[in-house]
């Protein structure tokens, strides 16, 4: 046996290990651990088995690195309703509180727009996407996907009014007003010249907004920088406050010159293509970014 497969043997032996122990089978009840524990068993017994190169252990390597990040993860989450506590299961989004009490804005924001605007309309993005979530997996499960474009958008809509509404109510106090201090403001400083040069930007992107929607700040974790973005309702079949990991570009000039008109055999082709190790990596470091789940 080489010292590959070896390596590819341990791993095998660790994985089992897990699946077989009541305390390793818990904590892998997570869906997203479950898969890549799988993932990582079934690729170890593969390697074990044959002659693997370099590469391929390096993968097993990457992929059991980043289960065991996972699964530390997973135990210190470890609560009564385990992982359950620490994601959102389909169509069971929950209206969070609002963290002060309705009044405490006031003068700037009324009593009663606060009540009308978290429990009626919050509470309507809650349920719209609640719905949305359990009639695309329906479709998944029945095999039927001839409403699917309305549902995308429902949950487009909804989610994104239910994710905007969660931050707004967060990022308003009645101890707020002033200036950010800190990193934060040097970040304003240095990405638009100054505070009030930010702040005229933003203000004049609200009054901008055609029709209804949002301004909104936003840290580009690409070209690591502040920008200001207006959205159109609560954004066009966009959730905000997700992270894109798998994208299929479905504009003619991506598949025209050699399809035609049919984009179909070109989505069916473009799986062959699919280079998951780094759909994998981009979900390991999105998943970094946590807030408090709704
Ligand atoms: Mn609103």
């Amino acid at each position: 046996m080489s010292h590959f497969s070896q390596y590819a043997a341990e791993v095998s032996l660790w994985i089992k290990a897990i699946f077989d122990s009541e305390a390793g089978r818990a904590v892998i009840s997570d869906p997203a651990v479950y898969d890549l524990a799988n993932n990582v068993k079934e690729l170890a017994i593969r390697l074990e088995s044959s002659e693997p190169i370099e590469e391929e252990i390096q993968e097993l390597q990457r992929r059991a690195d980043m289960l065991s990040v996972r699964l530390k993860a997973a135990q210190t989450h470890k609560g009564k309703e385990g992982w359950r506590a620490v994601s959102v299961p389909i169509g069971q989004h929950k209206l969070p509180p609002l963290p002060y009490a309705y009044n405490s804005l006031e003068p700037v924001i009324s009593e009663e727009i606060m009540r009308l605007h978290h429990d009626k309309h919050h509470k309507a993005y809650v349920d719209g996407l609640n719905k949305a979530e359990l009639m695309m997996e329906k479709a998944r499960s029945s095999n039927d996907f001839s409403l699917l474009k309305h549902w995308e958008k429902e949950a487009a809509f909804h989610g994104s009014g239910h994710y905007l509404h969660t931050i707004f109510w967060g990022i308003m106090n009645p101890k707020g007003g002033g200036k950010p201090t800190g990193a934060l403001l040097r970040q304003i400083e240095k990405d638009f010249g100054s505070y009030d040069s930010f702040k005229k930007h933003f203000s004049e992107a609200a009054k901008q907004v055609e029709g209804v929607g949002w301004a909104l700040l936003v840290w580009s974790s690409r070209s690591r920088k502040l920008e200001i973005l207006q959205s159109e309702f609560h954004m066009n079949l966009t959730q905000w406050d997700t992270i894109p990991l798998l994208v299929l570009d479905v504009w003619e000039h991506a598949y025209y010159l050699q399809y035609k008109n049919n984009r179909a055999d070109y989505v069916e082709n473009w799986w062959k293509v699919v280079y998951w190790p780094n759909v994998e990596y981009r979900w390991a470091r999105a998943k970094q970014v946590q807030w408090t789940p709704f």
